[in-house]
């Protein structure tokens, strides 16, 4: 989904569909996956100095909590405006043209525009910080790494195996 800009007019351009989208390795957080078709729905207008691309897009994705690393999927919509500036624009040129709020600023290069790459890139900027499986997720213990949501461990909570042994030596001294 290229948008050529050279071949937009000043009259705002709607953009809409699905498409299947895979995030390659490296470009997407651990075990990002996307389940579905990405539902986008947006607006293209060129501007004198650059392309206002203002939108939303939606998917279904899956992550891994981030206390058990249970999988869960999260239905995702984000509202996003991209001002897509060319990559060899002078610095400032376009500033003055940026009077709105929540305005992210993009580059392109080579005169179009990656729809998919900014589809890819608003997904990743829509997931939680912290995704969790149920809100009060139990986690994994932290000593013997067992998921605490099925089973409890007999590890004392607050001990830090680190400092056993420093202990241990106390106790000696002390006894
Ligand atoms: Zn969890
Ligand atoms: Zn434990």
């Amino acid at each position: 989904m290229l948008i050529i800009v050279d071949e937009l007019s000043k009259e705002p351009r709607d953009l809409s569909g699905r498409v299947e989208l895979g995030l390659g390795d490296g470009e997407c957080r651990d075990g990002l996956v996307i389940n579905k078709p990405v539902a986008y729905k947006f607006e293209v207008l060129k501007k004198d100095s650059g392309v206002r691309v203002r939108g939303n897009v939606k998917a279904g994705v899956e992550v891994s909590c981030s206390r058990c690393t249970k999988r869960v999927s999260i239905a995702l919509a984000r509202q996003f405006t991209v001002f897509f500036v060319a990559a060899d624009a002078l610095e400032g040129a376009f500033e003055a043209e940026l009077g709105e709020d929540d305005l992210d600023i993009a580059h392109y290069d080579g005169g179009s525009i990656d729809g998919l790459q900014l589809l890819g890139e608003q997904i990743i900027l829509g997931l939680p910080m912290k995704a969790l499986c149920e809100e009060d997720c139990k986690g994994l213990c932290g000593m013997c790494g067992i998921d605490l949501n099925r089973i409890d461990c007999d590890c004392e909570p607050g001990a830090d195996p680190l400092w056993a042994p420093l202990k241990a030596l106390r106790d000696q001294l002390e006894s």
